[in-house]
Parts: C-alpha cells; sequence; structure tokens
C-alpha cells in the first residue's frame, strides 16, 4: 500500500474543477485541465501515480485519448517504461485492433496499434477519470489480447458512485490517486 501525502492530495483535488451539466445535462464532468496546469498539482498527480508502481516492472504504459494522454506520458518518464497511445478510431496510422463500448454518455471504439504490446510486456493502462467503466474495459479488453504477461489498470479519479471498478475483471489490480 502506497501512503500518499494527504495534504498533497488535497491540493490536487483543490486545482480540479467540476463542470456542470458537460457534456451533456445530468454530468458532472471532473476536469483535470485544472490541476495539469499547475505545476505543483501536476507533479503530486505524476509522482504518486509512479510510487504505485515503482516495482513492479513495468514495460509499458497504455494511455487513453485523450486527457489519459498526460498522466499516460508522466507515468511511462517516471518509471522507465514506453508509452502506446489507446486512440479513438482513425487516428492511429498502422495496423490496428478495436474495440466498440457503451459510455456515460454514448456508444464509442478505441484502437490500438497491433505491435503496441508484445508478450513480454508488463502494462499499465491509464485514463484520468474512471466512471462507468466501459472505457477501461474495452481498453483492457484490447490490451489482454495482444497477451502481455501481466496488466495494471489505473486512474487519476475514480467516481465510485458509477460502479466502473465492479465491471473491471475481479483479478486485475485496479488503483485510483482520487475516489469521489
Ligand atoms: P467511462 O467509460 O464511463 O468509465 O468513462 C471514462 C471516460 O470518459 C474517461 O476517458 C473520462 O475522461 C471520461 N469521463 C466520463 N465521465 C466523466 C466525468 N464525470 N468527468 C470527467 N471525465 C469523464
Amino acid at each position: 500500500m502506497i501512503q500518499q501525502n494527504p495534504n498533497s492530495m488535497e491540493y490536487v483535488k483543490r486545482h480540479i474543477r467540476d463542470v456542470v451539466d458537460f457534456p451533456q445535462k445530468g454530468v458532472v464532468f471532473k476536469d483535470l485541465t485544472t490541476a495539469f496546469k499547475d505545476p505543483r498539482a501536476l507533479h503530486i498527480i505524476g509522482w504518486d501515480l509512479s510510487q504505485i508502481y515503482r516495482d513492479k516492472g513495468v514495460t509499458k504504459v497504455a494511455g487513453i485519448e485523450s486527457r489519459g494522454f498526460v498522466g499516460g506520458s508522466i507515468l511511462a518518464f517516471e518509471l522507465g517504461a514506453g508509452f502506446v497511445p489507446v486512440r479513438k478510431p482513425g487516428k492511429l496510422p498502422a495496423d490496428t485492433i478495436r474495440e466498440s463500448y457503451q459510455k456515460e454518455y454514448g456508444t464509442d471504439t478505441i484502437e490500438i496499434h497491433r505491435d503496441a504490446i508484445t508478450p513480454d510486456d508488463i502494462v499499465v493502462i491509464h485514463d484520468d477519470v474512471l466512471a462507468t467503466g466501459g472505457t477501461m474495459l474495452a481498453a483492457y479488453r484490447l490490451i489482454k489480447s495482444l497477451n502481455p504477461k501481466k496488466i495494471y489498470i489505473n486512474c487519476i479519479i475514480e467516481l465510485s458512485d458509477l460502479g466502473g471498478k465492479a465491471l473491471l475483471p475481479p483479478d486485475v489490480e485496479v488503483t485510483s490517486l482520487i475516489s469521489y
């Protein structure tokens, strides 16, 4: 269990902006751009994320488009791992595999390069927010189909009322920095 400095996490929380009714009515959007633009909050996020995986032999971090690219890149850099993008359809230039899923608002599809992950990889899948879990489950299925040695799941914020964790495989370690 990684000990977070509670003062640091409170600092990050104060820099997360709630945007009511975005992108549609009834959704309270957890806007992390206000934390990412603050140097201290960004540093705390990167440091605390990396502490979770320091001794786990992680070789790749897969970040989910687009806000998952920010924390995912920092995490990969801190761990000395590679970064691979999980993207919306039609954005990746080479041979891809894809998965469709339900979101808190609408249906979506994500893709990854077929050669992004190899069987000797230990992978952290990272996104900014875990809401209903549909996006993360689709990313997990994509990456699992490429047979890595191990997969961890990670996000900065978990919206626990939306039950995303319960959708994910029970044998996979799911870690978040902040839970609402
Ligand atoms: P889900 O598939 O429902 O877990 O949704 C996760 C994805 O949608 C993440 O990529 C988030 O960036 C985004 N998302 C969903 N709900 C929210 C929310 N309330 N606040 C911020 N981002 C959200």
